[in-house]
């Protein structure tokens, strides 16, 4: 056994039962004799990979069968392993979780034309509601190999990096993984788009060392005034993630200005209650005067749709302005690793109440997940491909906002969505009656933009039965273009 298993052995130790403990220990030799004599590209023993994989999980808090899956996960596509045989040796469970991350890996996500990529799409959602582990090993496997993409061809280099910003960093980040997802970026950011990546590189570089300077006094004036109160913290400073960066700079209203970006450095304040965070809140305003025009943005009285939480605040400090961060310890994981961090807290309460299901380990999307069951809704209802392409790259990996209903309900539209879709997202029969609305209590057209944080409510007419045809002008998601298109259809 390498020294470099035994020290992951260690980690997993923490969190796993003896038993399971086994049973990793019986993968990875079982990967290891059937990579035998394989090399990577760059020369190492194969063996290094899906070990780096496993590595990646264990960081995540993943369950056995993930890191299991992990180490296995190339053995039947790379090491000639059938799936009978993996199937005697592990069981079920882990077969399919290795088959699965196989499936995905076969998929040719940059099909030439628009079909092929649309089926290609719907395989992996259908493997990935299935059972989301999948998509957590594979997310780790393209991770690893982000390392060491700069041993391929350019030409491939290219068109997995373009694929990692495409599809499984929009997955991680609707998995609720930011973190995840930005490093998953960054790593693919210099393949993508090399010119762009060096000059964004130059010119911010001393930006980034004088705020790097700047957040140490930051960090030791905050520290200071929270003891004061009595409140336990830990203070981060953390850079805006270059592709982020990037992103935000092509947005019209910011114009390539990069005096515009008020998130480029924050401070991240992490509390052990929620109550602690508001204190914090409290006395960082104390400290420095926030920024009118920003405001705070309360993400824990009103998470974001896919469950993030967490306090927002920009503030003046020594002439620049600064973000701030406040959240909870838990809120801090969960931001980082989204699911991987419920299922982790789950399991968790579950031990403590020794319930025997923990060991089956199966790993069905929860309510914060509920995009991934829309997901496999809109396949169900969607009868042509083209206009399953279009729902999904303009409906769910594309700029959204978040609107939230009168009783407080969070709604996640595309960009420049208007009280129409609102109305059809809410419920079909709404949208059908849907005679007017009112945005933060005022009265606008059906064809109002909606902007993130606004409270949308509509006003029926419980006569009218139909939608009208000239909302199809302005209407910004799927579902409501469809639901309007049948009423034609059927009169
Ligand atoms: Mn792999």
């Amino acid at each position: 056994m390498t020294e470099r298993f035994k020290n992951l052995l260690n980690k997993i130790k923490v969190y796993q039962s003896i038993e399971n403990v086994t049973l990793i220990e019986k993968a990875f030799v079982f990967a290891q004799k059937a990579h035998e004599g394989q090399k990577r590209i760059n020369g190492k023993d194969f063996i290094v990979h899906p070990l780096g994989v496993a590595e990646i999980l264990v960081s995540w808090h993943l369950d056995a069968g993930s890191i299991m899956a992990g180490l296995l996960h190339d053995v039947v596509e790379d090491g000639g392993v059938t799936l009978e045989r993996l199937g005697k040796e592990f069981g079920k469970d882990i077969t399919q979780l290795v088959n699965g991350v196989t499936k995905i890996g076969e998929i040719k996500l940059r099909g030439t034309d628009d079909d092929i990529f649309v089926e290609n799409l719907r395989k992996m959602i259908v493997v990935m509601a299935h059972d989301l582990r999948v998509i957590l090993v594979k997310l780790a496997d393209r991770y690893h190999n982000l390392k060491t993409l700069y041993v391929l061809p350019l030409e491939k280099q290219k068109r997995i990096a373009k694929e990692t910003l495409e599809v499984y960093a929009p997955l991680a980040e609707r998995l609720g993984m930011g973190e995840i997802k930005g490093q998953l970026e960054d790593m693919a950011f210099p393949y993508a788009e090399p010119e762009k990546y060096k000059h964004l590189k130059k010119q911010t570089a001393s930006y980034y060392k004088q705020a790097s300077e700047d957040i140490k006094d930051f960090k030791r004036e905050v520290l200071k005034n929270l003891v004061t109160k009595g409140i336990k913290a830990q203070v981060n400073g953390r850079q805006k993630h270059l592709y982020s960066l990037f992103k935000k700079l092509y947005r019209p209203k910011v114009n390539k200005d990069i005096n515009k970006i008020y998130d480029l450095m924050a401070l991240r304040i992490i509390v052990n209650t929620i109550e602690e965070c508001y204190i914090a809140l409290g006395l960082i305003h104390n400290l420095y005067k926030p920024v009118p025009s920003v405001g705070v943005r309360d993400f824990i009285a009103q998470p974001k749709p896919n469950g993030y939480q967490s306090i927002h605040t920009n503030v003046f400090a020594r002439g620049r302005i600064i973000e701030i961060q406040i959240r909870t310890r838990k809120m801090h994981e969960e931001a980082e690793n989204g699911i991987a961090a419920h299922w982790y807290y789950a399991q968790q309460k579950m031990k403590k109440v020794d319930n025997p299901q923990i060991k089956v380990g199966f790993f069905a999307p929860t309510e914060k997940m509920s995009w991934v069951n829309e997901l496999v809704q809109w396949q169900k209802e969607i009868v042509g491909s083209k206009e399953f392409l279009d729902s999904l790259k303009f409906d769910a990996l594309n700029h959204r906002i978040f609107v939230f209903s009168p009783k407080g309900d969070v709604y996640d539209l595309p960009a420049d969505a208007t009280p129409v879709d609102f109305a059809y997202a809410v419920h079909s029969d709404l949208g059908d009656q849907c005679a007017g609305a009112k945005v933060d209590g005022r009265m606008v057209g059906l064809d109002f933009k909606l902007k993130s944080g606004q409270v949308v409510e509509i006003l029926t007419d419980k006569n009218k039965k139909k939608p009208s045809t000239d909302w199809l002008n302005f209407v910004m998601t799927q579902q409501a273009r469809r639901k309007i298109a049948k009423h034609i259809h059927s009169s």
